[in-house]
């Protein structure tokens, strides 16, 4: 669902300036698109500024290192002259990187040799010097043009997943049922009864989901003859999901040849339908993909985390090694990119310490380092971490790398910490989590409430509609809270057909007041089995951190609460303050 917004408004932008588009623009695309160019602009900018301090820098250093021949001197430089490369690389200065690259190789030499050097070493780098600076000197004067290297970033740019479904029947009140249910689980759903409206409908939004009922007896066109008009001529075919009350392979074949990804028979289980839908858009609820940047160059640093952010991640940029260990705890991060050579402690020594910290035994360590000798890169990787990067890379590769990697990290995570059933975390998980996340709300000092619901007369539900049938309305529970339920809030399935939830950041009254509005949807959805419809209900309990400060006692708290709950009739919300 990713697409490059150059596609989509490169006409409608012609003749208008930068700022225009930022003030005007009423597709966020367009914003996003001159946002990311505008910071990249910015950046590299501000690369030009830092780039005469830079070049100071290293002759300062280099003048210290005739006067004072040792380790730390040689260190110190070729740590400079190798950041002075990463970021002219990154940037699109590559005549720069060139002429650092010479020096900074003859300062490895030295630094492999026990700081022996020779005159024609000295009288070698001393060159090496003076072509940098007058490589700068021009670099910085022609910056204008230079900066056109970084254009094709606009790649990079995505569009919000679309959840925006056009449910199309005949039936009126089919059509509106089923448009309520949707929309209980987060789905933006519109009815339509007729055929020709729909058509401008798509054209306006091509990425919207449409729902399609195959029999229209008063239209000429039926649903599927109808979308195959829509799809043609199109690039990216629209999104049809077919529903028939008629199963035949003749209909099954002419909806796959009208672009339908699924067919449903009617009647439709709910369940079954939000599943499929589910699959048919890019999650936007699942946690965006949280990323850490170690690099000692303030200008690189940026550069990658406004890459990254673009494509809609969350960067934590770390420019101090040594802040590493603290931040790793809170932050919690899918994925490490390490710079290689930093002051304080090199890539290789800080990936080693993250190693040996028992949580992020899993978590992938990439080195994101123009050094393109392919010994160091073994070397690097043979100590600690998983993987190479070579400096300068392509916006586009850095996210698809990334990408990559974080899925399978995560799909390797998930099945050691998640529920095969709901997919939500399971028991074990849920309490270590609950553990960490007390520590760090009485650190921060803030409330954190938990939460424990039971499904009423479960054994009911499975005894009547058969286990299959009780299964599904766990996941539509499931699935329920977590759209329903910030980001930050913590899912879990308790056990059988209890789920807790970790609330951080939340007094149990607003617990209680969300957790309420849940029971209250979660009352109204159908569930289905053969031919029956059905509802369900739940109970909860509820206790926060300001009665209750470590696992044992919140827990037992909200188990009393929700037993309470179920003692007062069900389908209820109970807050245990300490008091009762
Ligand atoms: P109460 O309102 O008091 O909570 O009554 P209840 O029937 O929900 O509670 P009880 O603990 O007696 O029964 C829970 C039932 O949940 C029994 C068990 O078979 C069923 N159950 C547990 N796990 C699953 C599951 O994964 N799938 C299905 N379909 N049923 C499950
Ligand atoms: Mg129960
Ligand atoms: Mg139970």
């Amino acid at each position: 669902m990713t697409k490059k917004i150059s596609d989509n408004n490169s006409d409608n932008n012609k003749g208008s300036s930068a700022k225009d588009k930022i003030d005007s623009g009423s597709d966020l695309g367009v914003k996003q698109v001159v946002g990311f160019k505008e910071k990249m602009r910015l950046l590299i900018e501000s690369f030009a500024d830092e780039l005469p301090q830079q070049v100071n820098d290293i002759g300062e250093s280099w003048e210290q290192l005739q006067v004072k021949k040792d380790v730390e001197a040689v260190q110190v430089l070729h740590r400079q002259v190798y950041s002075l490369i990463d970021s002219s690389k990154t940037f699109g200065f590559p005549e720069l990187a060139v002429a650092a690259r010479g020096l900074e190789k003859e300062l490895k030499v030295i630094l492999q040799n026990d700081l022996s050097v020779d005159g024609r070493q000295m009288v070698l780098m001393q060159q090496y010097i003076d072509d940098l600076k007058s490589v700068a000197a021009s670099a910085g004067f022609d910056f204008n043009q230079d900066a056109s290297s970084c254009d094709n970033t606009e790649a990079t740019t995505f569009i919000e997943p679309c959840r925006l479904v056009f449910v199309v029947d005949d039936d009126v009140e089919a059509a509106d049922e089923l448009v309520l249910q949707l929309s209980y689980y987060g789905y933006e759903a519109k009815a339509y009864y007729q055929l020709e409206k729909l058509q401008v409908a798509i054209n306006k939004n091509p990425d919207a989901i449409i729902l399609m009922d195959i029999e229209f007896p008063g239209d000429q066109l039926d649903g599927i003859a109808f979308m195959r008009e829509i799809q043609k001529g199109r690039e990216k075919p629209v999104q049809v999901v077919f529903i028939s009350a008629r199963d035949d392979l003749t209909h099954r074949l002419d909806a796959v040849r009208a672009g339908g990804c699924a067919f449903f028979v009617k009647p439709i289980d709910p369940t079954d339908l939000i599943d499929q839908l589910d699959s048919l858009i890019t999650p936007r609820d699942q946690e965006p993909y949280r990323i850490m940047i170690v690099d000692d160059s303030p200008t690189t640093l940026r550069y990658h985390t406004v890459i990254l952010e673009q494509a809609d991640m969350v960067v934590k940029a770390v420019q101090r090694p040594i802040e590493v260990m603290e931040l790793l705890i809170d932050f919690s991060p899918d994925i490490i990119l390490m710079d290689v050579y930093m002051p304080d402690c090199s890539g290789v020594e800080l990936a080693k310490v993250i190693r040996q910290l028992g949580k992020f035994v899993s978590t992938p360590i990439v080195y994101l380092s123009s050094e393109d000798d392919f010994n160091t890169q073994q070397e690097a990787m043979s100590l600690a971490g998983d993987d190479f990067l070579v400096k300068p890379i392509d916006p586009q590769q850095l996210i698809s790398a990334v990408n990559l990697r974080v899925r399978r990290a995560r799909l390797l995570r998930s099945l050691m910490v998640r529920d095969g059933l709901t997919s939500l975390y399971n028991h074990t998980s849920l309490m270590s989590q609950l553990e960490q996340e007390m520590s760090r709300s009485e650190r921060l000092n803030m409330p954190l409430s938990f939460v424990m619901l039971d499904i009423d007369y479960f054994k009911k539900v499975n005894d009547k509609y058969g286990h299959a049938a009780g299964d599904r309305v766990l996941r539509s529970l499931a699935r329920l809270l977590k759209q329903r339920l910030r980001g930050t809030d913590i899912v879990g399935r308790y056990g059988g057909e209890e789920f807790g939830v970790i609330m951080v950041n939340t007094k149990g009254a607003s617990a209680e007041k969300v957790i309420d509005e849940i029971r209250v949807v979660f009352s109204r959805l159908f569930h289905f089995s053969e031919d029956s419809e059905f509802s369900v209900t739940f109970s909860c309990g509820i206790a926060d951190t300001d009665n209750f400060v470590d696992v044992k006692s919140i827990s037992e708290a909200a188990d009393k609460a929700l037993y309470q709950a179920k003692e007062n009739g069900r389908n209820q919300v109970i807050l245990n303050t300490g008091s009762n």
